[in-house]
């Protein structure tokens, strides 16, 4: 008898279907005062990416356990796009038409294992790809926004506050770039980048994420 392997979904608002997540790519440092924040100088040379497993989603609303082998989880709020086509050297000018959807996720990070990881010049993935690490709200339809507000709470604090319209590369971009290192396919997720402010989630409290015009999005850890 084989194993059972489940294909993980998200919502989609105002439909009872859900959009197959095939994989999650992510841009690093697409936000010039997060990119200083981080210890780095922004420039436009090329984005980077990395990724997160498929089954790293977390529904809206849900209660999380407070992650393994971390002392230092950080939030970092963005927007995400989720392609209904894909495409290898996807030009910038058609990126937009691939996108199904967008909404608002956290890419969480555990960012004292990132830091050793960096040091020692090792791979991110532990830090980045664990499970649980990518909450995100239901998706709406069409085009993302380009600007608009972007920002992250924890128990109705404000800890991040910026503007869409702030990103180093825009979406279409991204995409572009993304789709010269992999096909691009439907399924695919992209988290754009944060913008400043990110910093430390402690167990027993309520992480709101905001977009304009997108569904909210929140997410508990338990005490
Ligand atoms: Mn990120």
């Amino acid at each position: 008898m084989l194993p059972v392997v489940t294909i993980p979904t998200i919502a989609i608002a105002g439909s009872a279907d859900r959009f197959p997540v095939r994989r999650i790519f992510c841009v690093g440092q697409n936000y010039a005062e997060h990119a200083r924040e981080m210890g780095n100088d922004p420039d436009r040379q090329q984005p980077f990416f990395f990724t997160k497993p498929a089954d790293a989603v977390v529904e809206n609303g849900t209660t999380l356990p407070f992650p393994v082998r971390t002392a230092d989880l950080h939030h970092e709020v963005e927007l995400v796009v989720a392609l209904g086509a894909g495409g290898s050297d996807i030009d910038a000018k058609d990126a937009i038409a691939t996108i199904y959807g967008s909404a608002v996720g956290i890419d969480l990070t555990r960012r004292d294992m990132q830091a050793v990881a960096k040091k020692a010049g090792r791979p991110w993935d532990m830090a980045k790809g664990f499970d649980r690490s990518a909450p995100i709200a239901a998706l709406t339809l069409g085009a993302p926004p380009e600007t608009g507000a972007i920002a992250l709470t924890i128990d109705g604090e404000t800890r991040q506050s910026g503007d869409l319209s702030m990103m180093i590369w825009s979406v279409a971009e991204a995409i572009a770039v993304l789709s010269t290192y992999v096909e691009l396919a439907p399924g695919d997720l992209i988290f754009t980048g944060t913008p400043a402010g990110v910093g430390p989630i402690r167990a027993g409290e309520r992480v709101r994420a905001t977009i304009a015009g997108l569904e909210p999005l929140e997410v508990a850890f338990a005490a």
